[in-house]
């Protein structure tokens, strides 16, 4: 019978091999691998219909050791306490491997977006806020976008908090729209920072960025921004996908000519594009320098790892590749850049965004931009540098600075009481 697959168990795997490899004390170890809190709210939705439809939600804080809790809201179908405790725990990792001064959150709930009208959205999103409101702030918890959620529903969070409380907070939320102390280069950031990776990357393998082609798995927020920003530095993208279908090009394809399609099938980016329709398995099998799986977790397993062609590949999502997935890739030599690495553009801009917004004072979009570069850049070079030295693989020398970091912390603080 096959197994079932837990985002959880995944998220604890990693950390307990890395744990144990560290040698870290075993109630540390204890301390880590749970979170600290996980609330579970029904979101009760007047529908347009008139009746009452209640959908589950939740907002787990994995650690608060470094700061407050911090990441996104997902809307989706496949959301469980189960993959929200996993990308809360994986929000305390990514934060701390940045430096910055927050611990791990993430909240859900689980609903289909696409079956709700705007109405319905703002609403369900408003009472979820109200929900989980006395568990964030913005010194407790700063939610985010993640899956499905934008700068627009950002802006009902904030105004749900700052309804209830009386006072205008801009530092509850980040991912804000800029008239509402959002930060410029936010919306850009998460995928920004996968080209960062790759190049980076890239460069350390000697290889010219226009040589290289490059696969995107997912075209979201990361994938399309990814995707964009990739092919201005002149990589060749010869394979794209959303969740409709995926396309292949070797002469390479433009992503600019499907930023402006709609989240319906005749959209999908193997209908804009001009190229072979391919298989979401074909997608991920293309030969290529790097391939950047930005949807979903549970992307590259047990099952397709042996198929995969790409010398380097770069996780925008979270939670794409299995530990078995990891473990063919590392005996083949296929770099992988981790999800909380690769990935963490978005949360530092959040940072940046949460800093101006407590500042009141707002910075240029280069500035932000060349803030996250010299960040990256920084955790790339030291991690990529740690696995060369310890023969172990980049996801490994990650966690050995990001469990390093929160573990001092809990030690530092001591245990209460
Ligand atoms: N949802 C994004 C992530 O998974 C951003 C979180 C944030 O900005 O807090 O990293």
């Amino acid at each position: 019978m096959e197994e079932t697959y837990s985002a959880f168990n995944q998220a604890q795997r990693e950390f307990d091999k890395v744990a144990e490899m560290m040698k870290l004390d075993p109630s540390y170890r204890e301390v880590l691998r749970e979170p600290v809190r996980s609330l579970l709210v029904n979101v009760p939705v007047r529908m347009d219909s008139g009746t009452i439809k209640t959908f589950p939600g939740y907002r787990v804080q994995h650690n608060t050791a470094c700061g407050p809790a911090k990441g996104g809201v997902r809307f989706s179908t496949d959301v469980t306490l189960d993959e929200v405790q996993a990308l809360a725990m994986w929000m305390t990792w990514k934060c701390s491997l940045a430096g910055i001064p927050f611990g791990g959150g993430k909240g859900g709930i689980n609903v289909d977006v696409h079956d709700l009208s705007e109405g319905e959205l703002e609403r369900l999103s408003r009472r979820y806020f109200s929900e989980i409101q006395s568990i964030v702030g913005p010194e407790k918890d700063i939610p985010a976008p993640d899956m499905n959620t934008d700068a627009r529903i950002m802006a009902w969070f904030m105004d749900t908090y700052s309804m209830n409380t009386g006072n205008t907070t801009l530092g509850v939320v980040t991912g804000k729209p800029l008239e509402l102390g959002g930060s410029l280069g936010r919306d850009a950031a998460t995928g920004r920072g996968v080209e960062i990776s790759a190049l980076n990357i890239l460069g350390k393998k000697g290889v010219d960025p226009k040589k290289a082609r490059v696969v995107i798995q997912g075209f979201g927020n990361v994938g399309a921004w990814a995707a964009k920003l990739l092919h201005d530095d002149g990589c060749k993208i010869i394979g794209l996908s959303d969740v409709y279908g995926a396309v292949y090009n070797p002469k390479g394809l433009n992503p600019y000519d499907a930023v402006e399609r709609a989240m319906k099938p005749e959209d999908s980016v193997s209908k804009l594009l001009p190229g072979d329709k391919i298989t979401n398995d074909e997608l991920l099998a293309l030969e290529c320098e790097v391939l950047a799986p930005c949807a979903l977790q549970n992307q590259l397993t047990g099952k397709n790892a042996a198929k995969v062609r790409a010398k380097i590949i770069v996780e925008g999502a979270n939670g794409p590749t299995t530990p078995e997935a990891d473990q063919d890739f590392f005996e083949r030599r296929i770099t992988v850049a981790p999800d909380f690495l690769a990935n963490a553009g978005g949360v530092i801009v959040s940072y940046f965004e949460w800093v101006q917004g407590l500042a009141f004072f707002f910075w240029t979009e280069r500035e932000v931009n060349n803030k996250l570069a010299t960040l990256m850049n920084q955790n790339i070079d030291k991690v990529y540098a740690l696995a060369e030295e310890k023969n172990i693989s980049m996801r490994d020398a990650a966690y050995v600075f990001a469990i390093k970091r929160v573990a001092d912390a809990v030690r530092l603080r001591g245990i209460y009481p």
